[in-house]
């Protein structure tokens, strides 16, 4: 099976945009067992579009292109492709009612211009589009006449804006490919994300008690990022299944309660997940991390069921006067130290009545380092009702990069006082 992409944009050419579409779809189809063996990049114009996706006809059975669907002049992926196959173009009058209501129901009037929209190739299937105007459109090209034998392709295009392609992809197409191109045999792929370990320590730790498995056919892969390393766990055909169930034992039993979760999960949706089935609430005291952590809980859907209040103390007149850090604490060692971390805790944990509390203080950087206190570090505080745990951390990177680091520490050292994924 060969599956190509080909997203077209000449703002994905000027830098103007990332070009996420690559990244997102290569993703979603290799989770599913269809690897993208080429994947390019054109401007939007009448040489470049057709040239790309005749090449990819040439030899992939699945080619999907992203862009120019829409209304504007430089939208013309619909038309290239629609000549390139040699279909006319034809008014489809169920998508132009679709986008009427599309405009109407907004109170919007329908832009003329929008009606080429309804333009659709002669025996394309329609994909509507629930975020948009422009429908996605999906071409079995048999014989495929650029293609040794005229094997037959499927050619599928998306809209570009990613909040249209995105469930129109999940939705419609993967329902259309996994159907008419099924992968040969079983596909299994999991990927466990961990936290806390290094992407060597990792790989020396767990080739040798994996070399069994891989003999037989497993795959594995590691993606490290700031903080995080997943472990990406692959198989195919028969026992595909129980070789990554006995895979995902090893790496558990090796990596412990680093591994915080598995495939798309965050530290912090685990960590709401975790606090809310335990019924625990969460105050957050953050000095050098500027509301970041809060910022991480108040992503997840039903945070506000666990989550009492953010502060962001960031002087020390705010951590005297709203967590009750006392002065003679400030001034014996600090506002970066572990006395400091410790009462920012419990004065979270007293100004909100919440069971847990998480306080961080720390030298972000560049400048107010020290040598007893380099740039970089930080405390972390922990409490809750049975007591509390302090840490000292070295968090030496950009800014960015140490409130990062700095909060997927403290979100795991939340998890482990409240005895989170079996360790302590
Ligand atoms: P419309 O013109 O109706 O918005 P379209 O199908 O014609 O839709 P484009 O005009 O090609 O799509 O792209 C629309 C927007 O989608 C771009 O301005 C860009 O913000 C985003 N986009 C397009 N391609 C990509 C891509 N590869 N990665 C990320 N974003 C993209």
């Amino acid at each position: 099976m060969t599956v190509e992409l080909v997203t077209t944009g000449s703002e994905l050419m000027l830098g103007r945009v990332l070009n996420t579409h690559q990244q997102w779809l290569c993703r979603q189809l290799a989770d599913r067992g269809y690897v993208v063996d080429r994947q390019v990049a054109v401007p939007d114009t009448a040489e470049a579009i057709p040239t790309a996706v005749r090449e990819a006809l040439g030899r992939a059975d699945l080619v999907i292109t992203t862009g120019g669907l829409g209304p504007t002049s430089d939208d013309r992926t619909r038309e290239l492709l629609a000549s390139l196959l040699g279909r006319e173009l034809r008014h489809d009058p169920a998508v132009e009612e679709g986008i009427r209501r599309y405009f109407t129901s907004r109170g919007r009037p329908v832009p003329d211009r929008c009606l080429i929209e309804a333009l659709v190739p002669e025996g394309a299937g329609v994909l509507p589009n629930a975020h948009g105007t422009a429908p996605g459109l999906a071409i079995r090209v048999e014989p495929n006449p650029y293609r040794v034998g005229g094997v037959p392709s499927l050619v599928i295009m998306l809209p570009g804006p990613p909040r249209e392609l995105r469930p129109m992809f999940l939705d419609q197409v993967v329902p259309i490919f996994t159907r008419e191109l099924p992968p040969p045999g079983t596909f299994v792929c999991r990927t466990l994300r961990t936290t806390g370990l290094g992407e060597s320590w990792m790989e020396d730790r767990l080739a040798g008690p994996l070399a069994g498995l891989v003999a037989d056919g497993l795959e594995i892969g590691y993606c490290a990022r700031v903080g995080e390393v997943d472990v990406r766990l692959v198989s195919r055909g028969d026992g595909a299944v129980e070789r990554v169930a006995a895979a995902e034992g090893i790496v558990r039993r090796e990596a412990g309660d680093h591994v915080f979760g598995v495939d798309d999960e965050n530290l912090e949706s685990v960590l709401v997940r975790e606090l809310t089935a335990a019924g625990r609430t969460l105050a957050l005291a953050e000095s050098c991390t500027g509301g970041f952590i809060a910022h991480r809980i108040t992503n997840v859907p039903g945070a506000s069921r666990v989550l009492r209040a953010g502060l962001v103390t960031y002087s020390n007149d705010a951590k005297r006067s709203l967590l009750g850090v006392e002065g003679r604490t400030l001034e014996l060692h600090g506002a970066v130290s572990e006395a400091t971390a410790r009462e920012m805790a419990a004065g979270a944990r007293r100004a909100t009545g919440a069971d847990l509390a998480l306080a961080v203080t720390g030298i972000a950087g560049p400048d107010g380092g020290s040598d007893a206190k380099p740039v970089g570090t930080v405390f972390l505080a922990v409490e809750g009702p049975d007591g509390g745990v302090v840490r000292r951390q070295l968090n030496a990177f950009d800014r960015e990069t140490f409130k990062y680091l700095t909060a997927q520490q403290g979100l795991m050292m939340l998890r482990r006082l409240m005895g989170g994924g079996g360790g302590a």
